[in-house]
């Protein structure tokens, strides 16, 4: 029998090494067996056939055969192990995940999962079919190519998508459409569905296991060829991929944030360049790190309607908050004329901190630095830990019942409307409801069929749900994301009003309306004109005189404990030992405590990210006896996305 290199699927993290074992004629790489392994059974891929027996090692022969998964994808979790410095095993886990044994007949979840869809327009604008165009014939060249498709919102990037799947389709060749979240799936699917039926699969977390593994069958034996998902999607078992689909690429869903911390659009990069297939990345607000480094293919306007109008609200000069003066009139218009508005407020609760007068202290998470929050139920809430706590009636601090509640969160806006514009039916989508399954999506269908309704919520009401009729959007405090302590605050801040704006008016003249402080800040400045190119260019330089992505890759190590000053300490002696690292250093500095752990952070601006964060590891294994001791834990985040 032949020999084979063989990964078990074992969790330690010391055991990085394959291990040869005997396999039956026919079995090849991607082949998922069973093993002995010491004394247990586990299961194991097949990462090569016809090796060589290391001296001195009399090989075993492996058990059934329980899974056959494409041979690129072991390549490609070979690679994300590698990268993203975490073990074989784990990444292997991603490709090959755990199948149980099939149990009789189930309707595919597809039709469930669908929203209606569309049908095909007679024609393409030429745009649009200059960039099919140039998917086409990079699909026929077949040597993996990346291409940005930029375009506002309502700019027929959804139906580029379309018929570049429609043409690998005829090309015998597989499609795979990643949505950043499972929110977002039902619309894509129906429209994809609507095009190429049952040939479309879905796959994501929250499908029962049963029918995960069902739609995993149908993929694997060819009867689906198109596949919708969320981030994990990009490792779906299509033999011969030639689209992979990268929607809402700015989206930092996409990177997974436990082991292994994989960003889903590298991994679908290099997917695409294992299979010489083209990976289309779509936004209205692409990440600078697109716009700078691959080819564009632009579709300039909305089909059928304007761009809205923006206009800003300075806060300095006018009361109100969280209702402005201009923003109630246009509130008053809905009421007189009928209509629909989204209104973004980015944080959840009814007041983001409780702040004594007299001292000045708010009142923050014993576990956590953060201030808690005040919801309706009033408590205090800590959006970090989940810790609750009443509210105390008089300062812990200084015995002060001077308490002032500061700021508005969403349940407080809620509020303020019943009382202001009760003509208007109220809905709410953040964290608080989104956490009961089908919520999300109750909530939307709920509110696309009122006729005089406010939808408010968190960053979750920009994302790109389709919701016809809206007149107005606003942005009751556009300030919330410039202060966050993050090189890419003003990335997020263009983003999501501009992906806020793109809620307004798809069908209809749309008004939107952003409320600031900050009147004169970049990002604000060019949403207001939709002014996508001008926003990249000026954000590029920023990052280039700075050195941050992309044109340094950050490397950024973690270390938390209970005690205070130990992870600090543990990071500036490995800052000593790194010294000759390919690798600007950066700290280490505190950072927020969280669930009653202190933390410090190192960060690495490189152009090596591998070889900074495997130097990183070596030297974290090289300490664990120390760190177990002081139970330090230590994260090496490759191309983090939050800081
Ligand atoms: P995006 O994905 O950029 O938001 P869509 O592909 O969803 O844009 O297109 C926006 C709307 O315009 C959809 O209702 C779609 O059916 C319609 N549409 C797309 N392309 C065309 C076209 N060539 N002619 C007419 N309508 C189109
Ligand atoms: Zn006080
Ligand atoms: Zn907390």
């Amino acid at each position: 029998m032949p020999l084979a290199t063989v990964y078990p699927l074992v969790s330690t993290r010391s055991l990085v090494r394959p291990f040869t074992y005997e396999v039956p004629e026919g079995v090849g790489k991607g082949a998922v067996v069973a093993v002995r392994f010491g004394r247990r059974s586990m299961r194991g891929v097949v990462a090569d056939v016809g090796v060589e027996a290391p001296p001195g090692i009399e090989p075993s022969v492996v058990g059934r055969l329980v899974d056959d998964i494409p041979a690129t994808l072991v390549d490609l979790a070979l690679w994300i192990a590698d990268y993203y410095g975490s073990t074989p095993a784990r990444a292997l886990e991603l490709v090959a995940p755990l199948r149980r044994a099939p149990r009789g007949e189930r309707p595919s979840p597809v039709a469930r999962e669908s929203l209606e869809g569309e049908a095909e327009p007679a024609q393409l604008t030429p745009e649009q079919s200059a960039a099919v165009a140039q998917i086409v014939s990079a699909l026929d060249e077949g040597v993996g190519e990346h291409v940005l498709l930029d375009g506002p919102t309502g700019s027929g990037k959804t139906e580029v998508y379309l018929q570049a799947c429609g043409a690998a389709l005829e090309r015998g060749l597989g499609t795979i459409v990643l949505v950043p979240e499972i929110a977002l799936a039902p619309q894509t699917v129906g429209r994809f569905r609507r095009r190429f039926g049952d040939r479309v699969a879905i796959l994501h977390s929250s499908l029962g296991e049963a029918e995960r593994r069902d739609e995993r069958d149908r993929i694997a034996r060819g009867d689906a060829r198109i596949v919708v998902g969320a981030r994990s999607a990009v490792f779906a078992p299509i033999r011969g991929v030639g689209l992979i689909v990268v929607d809402e690429e700015h989206d930092t869903a996409y990177k997974q944030e436990s082991d292994p911390r994989y960003d889903a659009r590298t991994v679908a990069a290099k997917r695409a360049a294992l299979e010489g297939a083209v990976a289309v990345y779509g936004s209205a607000t692409p990440r600078p790190e697109s716009w700078a480094r691959l080819r564009r293919l632009s579709l300039p306007a909305r089909i059928g309607a304007p761009m809205p109008s923006v206009r800003l609200v300075d806060l300095r000069r006018e009361s109100g908050y969280p209702l402005s003066a201009p923003l109630l009139r246009e509130l008053g218009g809905l009421v007189d004329h009928g209509g629909r508005a989204i209104l973004l407020l980015n944080r959840r609760g009814v007041a983001p901190a409780i702040h004594c007068r007299a001292c000045g202290i708010s009142r923050r998470c014993t576990n956590c630095d953060v201030a808690l929050t005040l919801h309706t139920d009033d408590a205090l809430h800590c959006h970090h830990c989940g810790r609750v706590e009443a509210v105390p009636r008089s300062c812990p601090e200084c015995g002060s019942v001077e308490l002032a509640r500061i700021g508005a969160g969403t349940q407080r806006l809620e509020a303020e409307l019943a009382k202001r514009v009760p003509e208007l039916e109220r809905f709410r989508l953040d964290a608080d409801v989104a956490g009961r399954a089908g919520a999300v999506r109750d909530v939307l269908e709920r509110f696309r069929s009122a006729d005089r309704a406010v939808l408010v919520g968190t960053q979750m009401v920009a994302k790109g749900h389709h919701v016809p009729g809206v007149a107005l959007a606003a942005v009751v405090d556009a300030d919330t994301g410039l202060s966050l302590p993050d090189f890419r605050a003003e990335e997020r801040t263009f983003q999501l009003v501009t992906q806020l704006a793109g809620r307004s008016g798809r069908d209809a003249p749309g008004r939107v309306v952003v409320q600031t402080f900050q009147p004169d800040a970049t990002p604000l400045r060019h949403a207001v004109n939709h002014d996508v190119a001008g926003f990249l260019a000026g954000e590029l330089e920023r990052r280039e005189a700075l050195a941050y992505p992309p044109f340094r890759h950050l490397v950024s190590i973690l270390v938390s404990g209970p005690e205070p000053g130990a992870p600090l300490a543990a990071l500036r002696e490995l800052r000593g030992r790194l010294e000759d690292a390919e690798a600007d250093l950066l700290g280490p500095a505190p950072v927020l405590r969280l669930r009653g752990r202190h933390r410090a952070q190192l960060l690495a601006k490189t152009t090596q990210p591998r070889s900074v964060a495997r130097q990183a590891s070596t030297l974290l294994a090289a300490a664990a006896r120390g760190m177990r001791r002081d139970r330090l834990n230590a994260v090496v985040d490759v191309d983090p996305q939050s800081l």
